[in-house]
């Protein structure tokens, strides 16, 4: 079976019946393209920028971050690729930034709220990734840790200066839905922005009140909980409504429960890990969408996400 999947790893994320589903790779660099391209990625639905700071001892400079996104956008050609803005804080430390200790530093300042805080954080990747858009079309933008139609707006505002300033084109922008705010907000973000892409990591986190990294917690933090996949479910339709589209760039897209469910609840792309690409397309490939919109309504109503995970084992 792993074998068929390998050698299918080129073909399209389908459904049985020919629902389209992208299935793309969570990379940091752009020396991982070329294996996320071989093993099937139909673009990069997730590149977290912080990797660049985290892997040095002192800050990248805005020529630095230009020529590591300028790579990523090349090799992609005209797949898509979706930088996200810095997420620093919570579990991503970076030792050189002196940062604040924070009691809770999950529910402190983390993400795009660290970059309305550090303007010589924000400034130059925004600079760079708007000269980068300047020459590919392919460079989406989305902001990390968003909790209210402010914080979209404010980060919108201060890219369209920096567009503006450079002579940079429209970006299509997006808002991570991992804060259960972003869901319950959905509605009044969609209009607003091009795509919503949901990080089940975090969003199971803030639903549940289990911290993601609990060793006691682990088997319970789990994306497939029904409260975790009720927000979804309102992200997805508020999107339908305004004709966005939601992907899932969480772990949650890679598993192939996950990635029936997800594609169930009418989820349009999966960015998962690059070994787990033709996987996901062998799941999605043995199933027709009524099949998994079955499957969706049915995970709705199940107490817990073990029962959930037992309906396609079953
Ligand atoms: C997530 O929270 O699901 C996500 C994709 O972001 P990260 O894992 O980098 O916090
Ligand atoms: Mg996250």
């Amino acid at each position: 079976e792993r074998e068929t999947a390998r050698a299918a790893r080129h073909h399209p994320g389908v459904t049985r019946d020919g629902v389209r589903v992208e299935v793309a790779a969570n990379i940091n660099r752009a020396g991982d393209a070329a294996g996320a391209l071989d093993a099937g990625a139909e673009g990069v639905g997730l590149m977290r920028t912080e990797f660049l700071f985290l892997e040095r001892d002192s800050l990248p400079g805005e020529d630095d971050q230009e020529r590591e996104y300028r790579a990523m956008a090349a090799a992609l050609g005209d797949r898509p690729l979706i930088i996200r803005t810095l997420d620093i804080g919570g579990d991503k430390e970076v030792p050189y930034l002196g940062l604040a200790r924070e009691d809770n530093s999950f529910l402190g300042i983390r993400g795009i709220r660290l970059c309305f805080e550090r303007p010589d954080l924000f400034l130059p990747q925004l600079r760079a990734i708007a000269r980068v858009a300047r020459d590919h079309p392919n460079v989406h933008v989305m902001f990390p840790m968003i909790s209210t139609l402010e914080d979209f707006r404010r980060a919108r505002a201060i890219l369209d200066d920096v567009r503006q300033e450079l002579g940079a084109p429209r970006i299509p922008l997006g808002v991570m839905v991992e804060v259960p705010s972003a869901a319950l907000l959905a509605e009044q973000l969609a209009p607003e922005v091009d795509f919503f892409s949901v990080g089940t990591n975090d969003l199971t986190q803030y639903t549940l009140a289990m911290d993601r990294m609990h060793p006691q917690l682990a088997r319970q933090t789990d994306a497939m909980h029904p409260a975790v996949l009720q927000l979804i479910r309102l992200t997805v339709e508020a999107a339908q409504k305004h004709g966005k589209w939601v992907g899932v760039c969480g772990g949650a897209a890679g598993d192939e429960v996950g990635a029936l469910v997800l594609t169930g609840l009418g989820v349009k792309e999966l960015s998962v890990s690059t070994p787990q690409i033709p996987g996901v397309k062998a799941a999605l490939r043995q199933h027709t969408s009524q099949e998994l919109k079955e499957l969706a309504a049915r995970a709705l109503q199940q107490p817990d996400a073990a029962s959930v995970r037992a309906l396609v084992k079953g």
